[in-house]
């Protein structure tokens, strides 16, 4: 039988901020059937698009890009908060609600043309994935897809990605 992916994704009102309804993907990840079928789903959509790499930003675009990475056997490559990568890396600042924050990537980790898959757990307004794509870019990588097991619809991320291919496995 069909998974109903909803079911598995419990909905915490006023986290972290009050008005906030947040996503909790932690009971669909618990949950083996669930969890492998919704990454069946995204590595579908990674092989349409020929992935030769995948990105994700830390830390829950690592639980669905490294798998997608393994799957497909192609690598994986982290994006994270700035200061946390050892080697050289390449940066982007990006605005948060309050504020900003930088994300960084090794300099090293994307070869130009390369064909890459970003992946992480949620699309809300698409800064996050916008800053990631910049950093891809900076090296030369091709972005070829990018895929979510969330996408808040309300929230407009798909538009501000305008140019990209956006693929979501469940929308609010
Ligand atoms: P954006 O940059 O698109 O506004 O926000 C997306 C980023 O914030 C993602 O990396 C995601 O992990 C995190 N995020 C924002 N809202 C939620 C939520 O309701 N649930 C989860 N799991 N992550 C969220």
């Amino acid at each position: 039988m069909a998974i109903n992916f909803k079911e598995k994704i419990r909905v915490i009102p006023d986290f972290p901020e009050p008005g906030i309804l947040f996503k909790d993907i932690t009971t669909l990840l618990k949950d083996g059937p669930a969890y492998k079928a919704a990454l069946d789903a995204l590595l579908a959509y990674a092989r349409e698009k020929n992935a030769e790499l995948v990105v994700g930003p830390e830390a829950r675009g690592f639980v669905i890009g490294a798998p997608l990475a393994y799957a497909l056997g192609v690598g994986f490559v982290p994006v994270r908060k700035k200061g946390k990568l050892p080697a050289e890396t390449v940066e982007t600042s990006y605005n948060l609600e309050y504020g900003k924050d930088v994300l960084a990537m090794h300099k090293d980790a994307v070869k130009p043309g390369q064909r890459v898959l970003i992946a992480d757990d949620l699309l809300a307004t698409g800064g996050t994935i916008s800053a990631t794509i910049s950093l891809v870019e900076q090296l030369g990588g091709r972005v070829v897809g990018c895929a979510f097991l969330i996408e808040l619809t309300y929230l407009k991320g798909r538009e501000r990605l305008a140019g990209y291919d956006i693929f979501s496995l469940v929308q609010y």
